[in-house]
Order: C-alpha cells, then structure tokens, then sequence
C-alpha cells in the first residue's frame, strides 16, 4: 500500500485497545486525517512520548482500508517544549487544536490552515503568560479569526451585510454573515454589535497572527470571540468545548 511522507500537527490522542493510538493529524496536503500508530502506548515504544498534542512531526503514513491511516514512523520536528512549561500556555494552545480538530475538513488540501496552527502554536509556546483566560488570548482568538477566513467565512463588516448600506452598523448577523446597518437590525434577530469587537475582529483577520496582541484590547476580547463562535455556529455547526458558551 502507499506510503505518504508529510509533515503533520497531533490535533489530538485517543487509547486504542491495550496498546495502540489513534491520532488526529492535521497535514498541509490532506487536511485532517486519522491514523492508528500501533504499540504506541505499549512501555518499549520509542514514539509513546512524542505523540502528545502539539507536537509537530515529520511522518511516514500508510493508506489503509477506509479513513484510517496507519502511523509507519515518525521524527519530531518541534517538540514545543514552551508549552509544556506552563498551564496558561497549555491551555491555549488546546484551544487552537480544538479549533483545528473541528473546523479544518478532512481529506482536503490545508496549507494555510497548517502553516496558521505551526505559526499559533510557536508564538504561543514563547509568549509570557496573560491576564484572563487561555481561551481569550490573542493568539488563541486570531487563529480562530483567520480559519474563518480558510473556511471562507470571514464575515462582512464594511457595510451592511443584509442590504449594503453604509455604516454606522449596529447590529451583527450570522445568517446575514456580518454587520447590518440598524434598519436591518430591527425584527430580524440579529444582535447588539460592539464596535470594538468587530475593529479588533477586522485587525486580526487584515494583520500577522503575529500581532494579535496588538489588535485585541482585552476589554474587547469576550466580543470578538463571540462574533467567531456565531459564525462557526451558523455556518459549519460548530461550538468550541473550550470557547464560552454562547
Ligand atoms: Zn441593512
């Protein structure tokens, strides 16, 4: 069978059987895939304790009978060691993952959605630890911000979303997928918009993953996570577990 030799994030780990894993992988040619690394978890296996979340692998891949891929060998390219050092890190960092594991499709060329959580993942392994929680942090917010955008879901904010009239926009609607002015806003379920949501929404979709420090005042963060998570919701069916509850 084919073997396919790709770079490759572990989204995440689950036990199988008595010493066997199966891995959620996000690659730059074929998305998410899954693949079962066998022995894995058994006590002489040398690739146990690289398999964690995270970690970033040159891997050897089968084609196996259906989705499941089967894991030949790997070599760790960047262990992300910062993660590991601290809890507010680790937590951010599963927050991209689980971002990732639900938002990225499987089978389907990812590049930049790859080349987006390797890019998240260093900066937040050597980022100083925040005020507030993991799951507002900036780099946390902007790789979400900018999945939407992989997903081709970045929502419209220069005018009106439902009639093209131009700002002031007061409320935000999914459905609409943005802004819409305040004749829209009226009967139609859409929401309150704060201003500084959507400006730091708009600076983290347009700047660097980079500097997203730089575009999310923190009284602005909860807003503009909340703007992500009603466009994941109304478009892919997605809730992050580790987002707020909306
Ligand atoms: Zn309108």
């Amino acid at each position: 069978m084919a073997t396919i030799e790709t770079e490759a994030v572990v989204l995440r780990t689950l036990r199988y059987g008595e010493a066997d894993a199966i891995l959620a992988l996000l690659t730059p040619g074929m998305g998410r895939v899954s693949a079962i690394a066998k022995g894995a978890r058994s006590a002489r296996s040398k690739q146990g304790g690289r398999l964690q979340p995270g970690v970033r692998l040159q891997a050897s891949l089968a084609e196996g009978r259906g989705d499941l891929m089967g894991l030949r060998s790997t070599q760790v390219v960047d262990a992300g060691a910062g993660l590991w050092m601290d809890g507010y890190r680790l937590r951010a960092a599963g927050c991209v993952l689980e971002a990732a594991q639900r938002v990225v499709p499987e089978h389907e060329e990812a590049e930049a959605a790859f080349n987006l959580v390797t890019r998240a993942l260093s900066l937040i392994a050597h980022a100083p630890p925040r005020e507030g929680p993991p799951r507002l942090d900036p780099f946390v917010l902007g790789t979400q911000a900018k999945l939407l955008a992989t997903s081709g879901l970045v929502p419209h904010l220069a005018s009106c979303a439902a009639c093209g009239a131009a700002p002031p926009l007061s409320g935000f609607s999914a459905s609409a997928g943005g802004g819409v002015c305040d004749a829209c806003l009226v009967g139609s379920g859409a929401e309150r918009l704060d201003p500084a949501a959507a400006d730091a929404l708009v600076a983290l979709l347009a700047r660097p993953l980079a500097e997203a420090p730089g575009c999310v005042e923190p009284a602005a963060a909860p807003g503009a996570e909340r703007l992500i998570a009603l466009m994941l919701r109304e478009h892919l069916g997605v809730t992050l577990r580790s987002g707020t509850p909306l």
